[in-house]
């Protein structure tokens, strides 16, 4: 289905954003990877169905090195037409003891590094009268939790940033709109999962199982395929006409 689109995913050599690339590639698409970590093991996951898959290192904290990225794929690829903003990062802790350094990084990765990637790719997108742009927000676009002051503010970013953009671009063929995971078992949940068991003195099992009841009724995580699949339906023609949506998959999450 999406044979001859390219598509840029940032953060995607881990996590959700590998799950989206691999399903991008498995539908068709040509993809580029962008991450830090184990870059080798990423680019032979999405290689299975991409020979030619590739990847940028850019730091998306830097506006510079995104634009070096979206031109260097727009060069690759002759194009760039599906957009995925996905790199992000955690830091828990209350407003008053909030590492300053870490409310900026914050910032920068989840929020503005989705405005300097749109920012560069729409022009080309528009030019060609097709494009998708896909923001990773989350749960925490639309409701909060305490201690991530800076992960809300910047995915309730997300969420405004996407929904301008979509009324911006309304009638040029290219669709702006926001995936709000709830959890997903990832490193970057992990983490999460080890500082609860250390909390409680609980085995990781039980911490996962404490973590989900919290705020997940369906007790399951949701899985990168899931979210891949739907990040596969908003490049559809069937989702032509959907624009500027914060678009939940989170086990009930935001439902209560
Ligand atoms: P992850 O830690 O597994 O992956 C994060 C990716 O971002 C990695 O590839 C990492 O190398 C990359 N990255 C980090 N900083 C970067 C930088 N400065 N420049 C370039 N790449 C950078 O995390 P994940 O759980 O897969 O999260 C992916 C996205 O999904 C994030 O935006 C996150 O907020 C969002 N999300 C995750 C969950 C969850 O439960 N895991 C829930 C809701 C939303």
């Amino acid at each position: 289905m999406l044979t001859g689109k390219t598509a840029l995913v940032t953060g995607s050599t881990s996590g959700i954003g590998l799950g989206i690339a691999r399903t991008l590639a498995l539908h068709g698409a040509r993809v580029m990877l962008n991450g830090f970590g184990d870059v080798a093991q990423a680019l032979g996951v999405v290689r299975e169905f991409d020979p030619g898959a590739a990847h940028h290192g850019a730091d998306v904290s830097r506006p510079a090195d995104i634009e070096t990225m979206v031109r260097a794929c727009e060069e690759q690829f002759g194009c760039l037409d599906i957009l995925v903003n996905n790199a992000g990062i955690q830091h828990v802790a209350n407003v008053e003891d909030f590492p300053v350094e870490r409310w900026d990084a914050i910032m920068a990765i989840n929020l503005s590094s989705a405005f300097h990637a749109m920012r560069c790719a729409l022009p080309g997108m528009k030019r060609r009268g097709w494009g998708r742009v896909i923001n990773i927000a989350s749960a925490h676009g639309l409701v909060a939790s305490a201690g991530k002051s800076a992960y809300v503010a910047a995915k309730h970013g997300i969420v405004g940033l996407t929904k301008a953009a979509a009324l911006e671009n309304a009638t040029s063929g290219v669709t702006v709109n926001a995936i709000c995971p709830g959890w997903v078992l990832t490193p970057l949940v992990q983490k999460q999962v080890d500082a609860r068991a250390a909390r409680d003195g609980v085995d990781d099992a039980e911490a996962k199982r404490r973590l989900l009841a919290d705020k997940q009724p369906s007790l399951r995580f949701t899985t990168p395929e899931q979210l891949a699949e739907l990040a596969v339906f908003l490049c559809s023609p069937a989702a032509d006409n959907v624009m500027g949506v914060a678009w939940q998959m989170d086990g009930g999450w935001t439902a209560q």
